[in-house]
């Protein structure tokens, strides 16, 4: 794994480029990523671009012997640009015009930004497209973080009616996928569809899914126009990228990743999520575009940040064990955030390598000795897992828009079935249905809200290659439109399974699992077995009391509950795997068997 750091000289003194440059080199680093967000640097009034201070950068870290990426700056418009065009800049649903300022307050469709943004990629690539030095270009910065990939702009409802329009042909067409006669919501035409915006009652759930998608699509546009601009002017072997915000959920990642075959992420961990939490991520984006995607930490948390609600302090041996967790889930290339920390603007208290003064922070010794390690280790093998996890940002915009129980999600309810065959040991690639399922010995698909042809066709191709599919609560009860089915439940695979759905719990009773004897959770399906076997029941509960909790038939299951001692123990039955402590990872990497034990920030091989 290449490792290297986030570099910003628009705001460090010159004279301390080289000595920055040497030490990076002398900790081991051999890339510094620089620039994304530097337009008001690159161009501080229309068409009066000032590159000589990026020129020297790029001479000063290429000469030191680093491979430089290079960010295009378009997270953030410069203020002249604001003020001239101001149609560029993102709309609220209350139809305020975003104020200028901060990051990511501009409109992902708006043609006067993706035409400012093509002329200030293209001054770049005038300059840069061929420096041999350049291994990379990065797309934009985090598209869709902050909220940021819905606008409300005019722009916005134009598109939004023309993308409905290609979508549904007509709008009787739409009217009947959505069935608007419910609340006589009926539209006349594809102009009236109107983007949500705060009603008294909650939004027609159709509306709010293509909204959704819609907004994902308007962002993938934009990165993809930049993505061939760069494509057409470099050579084949640099890389183009787009880094997300791991916790992010407005832009498909797999859209994002297949533009050019790299998918990238930005991981903050600490103050946010569990280390599973954190697998899970890297794992989502390390199988972003399929199987062989390649995969980079464009910012990987060094030391405490400034933006969650705590920021508490990022403990010894943390940065380690998140380095190895990267390299151990199959990534190319870690970047650490940052070299050093900013002395003005929104980040002060988001460490670095450094401390404000210069003098290097506790990270800096232990992302040494990391490098060491991971150099005497050598070149890793990449993961094989058996287990794949089936995931859709569909699913996922699915049920946050309708999730039947406050504070409950499809990363929730996936999460419960990942830790589980984490704990179990086993590794887990995080797909979509258009990989080849066949290609794993289970596949888990809790949550998995849509059914579609295409959907049942892989999953009915896979267990007839003789895959076993774990279906979990809350699947296969909404068509594209995020429309309840009229087929009997799971929609699509119910005839296959011999058995049938029939009700959805929000689960008040404590209820456990038979013969496990742990907890259902509170998502809890009511299942009728017919033809299948019952492998397990409900015990306890006004509604479930001794019903089947997991079904199953010719390798097809169905496991109505969601819990993560649930999944453990059917999974532990289903593979003959032993349940490890809790938190901790295993890897098998060829002749070498890898632990990362979360809990006290160990990696043993
Ligand atoms: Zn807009």
């Amino acid at each position: 794994m290449r490792i290297g750091v986030c570099h910003y000289p628009e705001a460090l003194p010159r004279d301390g480029w080289g000595n920055d440059a040497r030490s990076m080199k002398a900790l081991g680093l051999d890339l510094v990523r620089i620039g994304e967000f530097a337009w008001s640097t690159f161009e501080p009034a229309r068409d009066s671009f000032e590159f000589d201070w990026f020129d020297e950068a790029i001479e000063v870290f290429s000469t030191a012997g680093l491979g430089l990426i290079l960010g295009t700056p378009t997270a953030a418009p410069p203020l002249w640009l604001s003020l001239e065009r101001p149609s560029i800049l993102l709309t609220h649903p209350d139809g305020r015009r975003a104020q200028h300022g901060s990051r990511r307050h501009v409109c992902m469709t708006s043609e006067a930004y993706r035409s400012e943004a093509a002329r200030v990629v293209g001054a770049l690539l005038d300059r840069y497209a061929g420096h041999p030095a350049v291994v990379a270009w990065q797309v934009d910065n985090e598209p869709g973080n902050h909220d940021s990939a819905r606008c409300w702009c005019d722009e916005c409802q134009t598109a939004f009616s023309v993308w409905l329009e290609r979508r549904f042909g007509t709008i009787d067409a739409l009217n009947q996928a959505w069935g608007t006669g419910f609340w006589s919501q009926t539209y006349p035409d594809f102009e009236s569809v109107a983007l949500p915006v705060p009603t008294l009652a909650p939004h027609h759930p159709s509306l709010l899914m293509a909204h959704r998608k819609f907004a994902s699509d308007q962002s993938v546009d934009f990165i993809a126009a930049q993505t061939r601009l760069i494509r057409a002017r470099v050579g084949a072997g640099v890389e183009i990228t787009t880094n997300l915000y791991a916790e992010d959920l407005a832009v498909d990642a797999r859209a994002v990743a297949a533009l050019d075959g790299l998918a990238s992420m930005d991981s903050y961990p600490h103050g946010t999520g569990s280390p599973m939490t954190t697998a899970f991520h890297l794992d989502l984006t390390a199988s972003a575009a399929g199987p062989t995607t390649r995969a980079w930490v464009m910012e990987q948390q060094a030391g405490p940040v400034n933006w969650t609600e705590i920021n508490p302090q990022v403990p010894d041996g943390q940065v380690r064990v998140w380095t190895w967790q990267a390299a151990l889930h199959g990534f190319d290339a870690l970047l650490y955030f940052r070299w050093k920390p900013a002395r003005h603007g929104q980040e002060l208290y988001h460490s670095g390598l450094h401390r404000h003064d210069g003098s290097p922070t506790a990270a800096f010794d232990e992302i040494a000795a990391t490098i060491e390690e991971l150099r005497r280790i050598g070149p890793l093998p990449a993961p094989r897992p058996r287990v794949a996890l089936l995931h859709s940002y569909k699913d996922a915009w699915a049920i946050d828009i309708n999730p039947h129980r406050k504070g409950l999600s499809h990363r929730s309810i996936q999460l419960e079935a990942y830790r589980a065959a984490r704990r179990l040991g086993l590794e887990v690639a995080i797909v979509d249905s258009t990989t080849d399922l066949s290609r794993y010995e289970f596949v888990l698909a809790p949550g998995l809200q849509v059914t579609t042809p295409e959907r049942i066709l892989a999953i009915t191709g896979a267990l007839e290659a003789g895959t076993r599919v774990v279906l979990g609560a809350r699947s296969l009860v909404v068509d594209r439109e995020n429309a309840w089915s009229d087929q009997t439940l799971p929609a699509g695979l119910h005839h296959r399974l011999g058995a049938r759905v029939v009700d959805h719990l929000s689960q008040t009773d404590p209820v456990t699992i038979d013969p496990y004897g742990v907890p259902a959770g509170v998502w809890t399906d009511v299942l009728e077995a017919g033809e299948a076997a019952v492998l397990a029941t409900y015990s306890g509960g006004t509604f479930l009391d001794g019903r089947p909790a997991v079904v199953e038939n010719a390798g097809l299951f169905y496991a109505g509950f969601a819990s993560e001692e649930a999944w453990t123990a059917l999974l532990a039955d289903l593979t003959g795997a032993t349940a490890g402590p809790p938190d901790t990872e295993v890897f098998e990497r060829g002749a070498r068997r890898f632990v990362i034990d979360h809990r006290r920030l160990t990696v043993t091989w």
